[in-house]
């Protein structure tokens, strides 16, 4: 698959100031450092386009990208990082959830979560949100190529088992890597039919 056309629009800390919701929007959003960065660059096939490696939690901002005139890509900052203030969490927290509830255009969010990690409570807290809101998801699993194909499978399947202890059915689940260009095709044909549907 080709370059995407990608370019960056705005940067925002509240939804009422993102772009007119003219065009489907996929959100990305998941912990400081799993990855998220990577696989936008990956996706878009442009190596700068979101930076990587920056100090964790550090851009806290909605970010717009514009991709093929056709929809939006959206990078959220990552949650669940340590060295902030309780206030500073609240607020950030008001940021995406405000942001995510009522961004009318939002079609789907990607969830980034690192493959080599066990369910994190962070994470499980925040996909339990977004079933609650009724907020469409995807699970996105990062790093693949740091595990051996077997240890992908079991990793996987240890993680939907565990979720499917309190929810009766899964999301749609990828499995990437942003550093061979892994899954890329699978989350970009899912937007091309979630755009078409
Ligand atoms: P972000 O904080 O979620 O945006 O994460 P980054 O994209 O900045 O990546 C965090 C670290 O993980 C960096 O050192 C990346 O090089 C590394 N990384 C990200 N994706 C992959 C991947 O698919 N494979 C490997 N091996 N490393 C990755």
């Amino acid at each position: 698959m080709a370059q995407l056309s990608a370019r960056f629009i705005t940067s925002n800390t509240e939804y009422k100031s993102c772009p007119p919701a003219r065009f489907p929007e996929f959100a990305f959003i998941g912990r400081s450092n799993v990855g998220k960065s990577s696989l936008i660059n990956s996706l878009t096939f442009h190596k700068g386009l979101a930076k990587t490696s920056q100090t964790p939690g550090k851009t806290q901002l909605i970010n717009h990208f514009m991709i093929d005139d056709k929809w939006y890509l959206v990078d959220l900052p990552g949650y669940g990082f340590a060295k902030v203030s309780k206030e500073k969490r609240r607020d950030f927290e008001k940021m995406i959830f405000d942001y995510l509830i009522n961004r009318e255009n939002l079609t789907c969010l990607f969830v980034l979560l690192d493959i080599r990690l066990k369910p994190q409570a962070v994470d499980i807290e925040f996909m339990n949100r977004m079933v609650e809101h009724e907020i469409p998801f995807y699970i996105v699993f990062t790093k693949a190529d740091k595990l051996s194909q077997k240890q992908v499978n079991e990793s996987v399947d240890a993680y939907k088992n565990f979720l499917l202890e309190s929810w009766d059915e899964l999301p749609e689940i990828f499995i990437t890597s942003a550093e061979k260009h892994v899954g890329r095709e699978g989350i970009l044909d899912s937007i091309d039919e979630l755009i078409k549907s």
